[in-house]
């Protein structure tokens, strides 16, 4: 007669609980081990499958790999930990020289252009001659002002690359947008600082160097703010696969070998 290798019950010989219902009493084989370690209850090997990462995916007698049965495909579009988290400096310090190449460029096409950046102040009525001189003349301002512009537009396009990967790579788009919206959203309006700063600040002269000096100290906490809400996405993807998604072990087919 067959028994569990956990708890030495046989099938159906126990009080009748509520687990009964589910089949958790059942008794399966999940994995190559055989004799008396060859059944085990259903229950008892989800309880034990809890106790550690390697016991959840894998039999620690027989070392196979449990077949599992999901109801929904499994998410997989997961970020790894950024570069300065994971002393990968290459990485980092390649970012960072982006960064600034991103930065001269900027500065170099709106000193070209005739600042543009400045002409929808004037749109809203803002005399800008003030603003040009500062730009023009004092090397700190200016460096901070294009840092600022140069944080935006990677905050946009970061977020814009963000919400492409999750349309392309989400399997099961509503309910992660259910738990994911207001997130992207307080994540993104925050990221966005230099225009609802400039709205406050950019009104007049003395302002205009108070809004740059805001802005671009805010900006160096932007690349914080966004590995923070990857990992609030990572949280969410980890939840819909294991909140959301019931799995079933299956038995392994008679012809597995080792
Ligand atoms: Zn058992
Ligand atoms: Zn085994």
């Amino acid at each position: 007669m067959s028994e569990c290798r956990i708890c030495f019950g046989t099938t159906g010989d126990e009080e009748e609980d509520e687990e009964n219902v589910n089949n958790s009493r059942e008794l399966i084989a999940p994995c190559l081990c055989n004799g008396t370690s060859r059944y085990v209850h259903r229950a008892c090997l989800e309880r034990w499958r809890e106790t550690s990462h390697r016991a959840f995916t894998h039999c620690f007698e027989c070392n196979f790999k449990y077949i599992v049965e999901y109801a929904f495909p499994l998410e997989t579009y997961i970020f790894t930990q950024p570069a300065v988290l994971t002393r990968d400096f290459g990485r980092y310090l390649f970012g960072l020289l982006l960064f600034l190449l991103e930065s001269f460029f900027f500065r170099y096409l709106d000193k070209l252009l005739g600042y543009p950046t400045l002409f929808y102040m004037e749109e809203w009525g803002y005399n800008t001659s003030q603003q040009l001189e500062i730009l023009e003349n004092d090397e700190i301002y200016s460096s901070s002002y294009y840092f600022s512009i140069t944080v935006l537009f990677t905050s946009v396009i970061s977020f814009l690359c963000f919400i492409y990967g999750v349309l392309v790579n989400v399997k099961r788009k509503k309910i992660y947008w259910e738990h994911m919206i207001s997130k992207l959203l307080f994540y993104f309006i925050c990221s966005i600082h230099f225009i609802w700063l400039h709205v406050i600040f950019g009104n007049t002269v003395y302002s205009f160097e108070l809004f740059i000096l805001t802005d671009s100290s805010c900006g160096i906490f932007n690349v914080f703010m966004f590995y923070k809400f990857l990992e609030e996405h990572n949280k969410i993807i980890i939840f819909i696969n294991t909140q959301k998604n019931p799995s079933r072990l299956l038995e392994p087919p008679p012809d597995v070998v080792v």
